[in-house]
């Protein structure tokens, strides 16, 4: 498969690497949002996160946390992070295997996410209750 990052995982091209496990590899991002910017990724490829066994998935948010842990102790600056999942190509996925971002984050860092017109809009609210039902009956 042409996965870039099942190729990292099988070491056919070279990563900075910050912790390895059985299910689970962990290294810097290529392009940096800033310093300390690692990606989480589980090694058995899968794009979306629906397509994660579900022991990887209670597996990966305490393994993030303790990568984020090390990140805040290790020095680099850091007054905050974003734990970040984007889930598809129009979710801004790039890399069509699944990996959570990292990025710690400080003050005036620059990193911003843009909201589309109409977000706080006053009528948002009456739709909040449809909203929610549509997604009960879904569950
Ligand atoms: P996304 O798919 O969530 O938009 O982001 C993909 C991320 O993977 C980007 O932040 C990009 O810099 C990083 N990336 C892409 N190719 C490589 C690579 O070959 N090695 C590493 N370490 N990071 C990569
Ligand atoms: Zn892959």
């Amino acid at each position: 498969m042409d996965c870039i990052f099942c190729k990292i995982v099988k070491g056919e091209i070279p990563c900075y690497k910050v912790y390895e496990d059985e299910d689970f590899i962990a290294f810097m991002d290529i392009n940096p949002i800033n310093n300390g910017h690692v990606l989480v990724i589980p090694k058995k490829h899968s794009e979306l996160v629906s397509g994660l066994d579900k022991n990887i998935l209670s597996k990966i948010m305490p393994l993030a946390e303790k990568i984020g842990s090390a990140i805040r102790k290790s020095g680099i600056k850091c007054e905050g992070m974003n734990f970040e999942i984007f889930d598809g190509k129009t979710a801004g996925q790039e890399v069509p295997h699944v990996h959570l971002h990292l990025i710690p984050r400080f003050s005036e860092d620059g990193y911003e996410h843009k909201y589309p017109a109409g977000y706080c809009d006053p009528n948002t609210r009456e739709r909040l209750e449809k909203i929610a039902e549509q997604i009960r009956i879904a569950f």
